[in-house]
C-alpha cells in the first residue's frame, strides 16, 4: 500500500502522512510514502523523513513503489488533481483510493472511500480520531505523536486559528502524554529561519505590502527577482501572508509569488469572508474558508490588476464583518 499527499506538501501533509505510514508499518503492512515534490526543510527532521520518496526527485524509486499497489491513502487533499506531478499516474490507477482529509467539497468520483470532515483543525487531528475509532488498541508512540503534533500545530498556526473545537486540545494533550517535547518541535518548525528568509520577510513587509483599507484587503507581491535576491528556498514565504492579515480592519490578505510559468496566490481571511470562494472562482484554486491557494497563468503585473479588479465586487462581503 501507499500513503501520499498533495503537491507542495505542508506540515499537515507531511505530518499526517508520516503518522499513517508509521501506523501501517507498525501493524505489519508493507507501505511506501510517496509525495509529489519537495517540502520545506523545517519539516524534514521528522522521524521517517528518510523513508519519504519524493516523486519529482526519486522517479525510479517512485516507479517501483507504485507498482502493483492495492491500496492508496490520499491525505490532506480532496481531489486527485491536487497531487501535481502524480496526478496522471494516480488517476488511472486500479488500487482502492481512500481519501482522509479536512477540506470542504471532496471530489467524490476520485476516491472509493472518503473520510472527510471540515470541523477538524487538520488532517492530523482527523487521522488521530479515525485511527482511535478503527483500532481500539491504537496508542500512538513518539514517532506518530510528533508527526501528528506537527500537523495540528502548523494547520492551526501554533494553535491560533481553526482550533475552537475542544478536541483539538484534548488530542494534542494525548500526543504530549507520549513524552514528545512540544516546545522543541515548535522551535524546529518556527525558529529555524535562514538569514535570507528573515530578510525576505522584512523586505516584504516594509517595501512590498499594499494596504487597501477601503476593501479591507492587504497584499504582498514578490517577483522571481525578489526571491532570488534573498536566496529563496522552498518554504521561505510560508507565514508571510499572515502578517498582512494581522492588520486591524483587514479581512483578506493575499501573497502573490512569481514561480516558473505561473503566479502562486496564497489567501487568508478573518471571520466569515471565504477566500475558498475567491480562490476557486477567480484563480483556479480552493482550500478552506479562511485559508486557500490558487494559481494565475498571467504575468505578476496583470495578476495584481486582476486581483485589484475583483475587489469592488467583493467589497460588501469584505466589509461585512466589522469585528475583524
Ligand atoms: P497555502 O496558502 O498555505 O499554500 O494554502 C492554504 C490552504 O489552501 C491549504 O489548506 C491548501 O491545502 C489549500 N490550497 C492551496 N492551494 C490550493 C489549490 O491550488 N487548490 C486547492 N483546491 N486548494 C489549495
Ligand atoms: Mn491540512
Amino acid at each position: 500500500m501507499m500513503v501520499t499527499t498533495h503537491t507542495n506538501p505542508d506540515g499537515d501533509a507531511i505530518g499526517s502522512s508520516l503518522a499513517l505510514f508509521h501506523y501501517l508499518k507498525g501493524i505489519g503492512k508493507e507501505v511506501y510514502l510517496v509525495v509529489p515534490n519537495l517540502y520545506p526543510e523545517f519539516i524534514s527532521w521528522l522521524p521517517g523523513n528518510d523513508d519519504i520518496i519524493v516523486y519529482e526527485r526519486d522517479r525510479e524509486k517512485a516507479k517501483h513503489a507504485l507498482e502493483g499497489l492495492d491500496t492508496v491513502f490520499c491525505l490532506d487533499y480532496n481531489a486527485i488533481h491536487r497531487s501535481g506531478v502524480m496526478r496522471d499516474v494516480l488517476l488511472p490507477m486500479d488500487a482502492v483510493k481512500i481519501m482522509i482529509d479536512h477540506h470542504p467539497e471532496p471530489a467524490e468520483d476520485d476516491f472509493k472511500y472518503i473520510v472527510s470532515t471540515t470541523n477538524t483543525s487538520s488532517t492530523a487531528e482527523l487521522l488521530y480520531e479515525f485511527l482511535s475509532q478503527m483500532d481500539p488498541s491504537f496508542v500512538p508512540g513518539k514517532e506518530i505523536a510528533s508527526s501528528l503534533f506537527v500537523g495540528i500545530m502548523t494547520d492551526t498556526g501554533s494553535f491560533s486559528f481553526a482550533c475552537n473545537r475542544p478536541e483539538t486540545f484534548l488530542i494534542t494533550a494525548e500526543l504530549l502524554k507520549t513524552g514528545i517535547d512540544g516546545e522543541w518541535i515548535h522551535r524546529q518548525v518556527y525558529d529555524t529561519f535562514s538569514e535570507g528568509r528573515l530578510r525576505l520577510l522584512g523586505y516584504s513587509l516594509s517595501d512590498k505590502l499594499v494596504v487597501k483599507n477601503e476593501y479591507a484587503t492587504a497584499y504582498i507581491a514578490l517577483s522571481r527577482k525578489d526571491l532570488k535576491r534573498f536566496n529563496y528556498q522552498v518554504g521561505d514565504t510560508e507565514g508571510v501572508v499572515n502578517y498582512a492579515l494581522s492588520i486591524k480592519g483587514i479581512a483578506m490578505a493575499v501573497l502573490l509569488t512569481e514561480r516558473k510559468g505561473r503566479i502562486r496566490l496564497s489567501f487568508r481571511s478573518k471571520g466569515e469572508f471565504s477566500v475558498n470562494d475567491v480562490a476557486r472562482d477567480y484563480f483556479n484554486g480552493g482550500g478552506h474558508k479562511n485559508a486557500a491557494g490558487g494559481d494565475s497563468y498571467d504575468s505578476l503585473e496583470n495578476t495584481i490588476v486582476k486581483l485589484e479588479g475583483i475587489l469592488p465586487d467583493l467589497k460588501d462581503a469584505l466589509l461585512n464583518d466589522i469585528t475583524h
